[in-house]
């Protein structure tokens, strides 16, 4: 797959599966898997050039990697981001099931069994290359970007 996603790549412990999913939101590839071992993460950390994310300090000492000392969302998020100066890049919005990349459709190709009032009061589309989930511009989506703009990684005019 072509990967143009902003660095660095993360992989998150079993702990951090909220974390995980705002940070493919913000445009970040993060993996979770709630069943690796510490030395599956470590292995996948190496292997894929990925910094691990972890509220556990024994495996934060093992491998590149940043301590999540809040159990917080926000502050969780505040941590990583200003850590790693990470910004929302909307362009590289990453599918909070699965952490596919989310590539825009037209209207037009939308499945049916969407709900006709979000097709008509929604502006962009978006279909997980993994999943295939269908992603809109709706209330859901609003809610992501004020917490984006919120703790300021997004500007007040996305
Ligand atoms: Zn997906």
């Amino acid at each position: 797959m072509n990967d143009i996603s902003p660095e660095p790549k993360f992989i998150a412990d079993h702990m951090l599966g909220s974390l995980s999913r705002w940070l493919r939101m913000l445009g970040y590839d993060c993996r979770y898997e709630k069943e690796f071992s510490d030395e599956e993460i470590l292995k996948v950390s190496q292997d894929e050039n990925r910094v691990i994310l972890t509220r556990d300090r024994e495996l934060a000492a093992r491998g590149d990697s940043l301590f999540i000392d809040s159990t917080a969302l926000d502050e969780q998020l505040i941590a990583v981001t200003k850590d790693y100066r990470l910004r929302f890049h909307p362009e590289n919005m990453r599918c909070s099931l699965c952490n596919g990349r989310l590539i825009e459709i037209e209207p037009e190709q939308v499945p049916a069994e969407i709900p006709q009032r979000s097709k008509e009061n929604a502006t962009s589309f978006w279909k997980c290359e993994g999943c295939k989930k269908i992603y809109w511009d709706g209330t859901h989506w609003h809610g992501i970007l004020q917490r984006f703009k919120r703790l300021k990684l997004a500007e007040d005019d996305q």
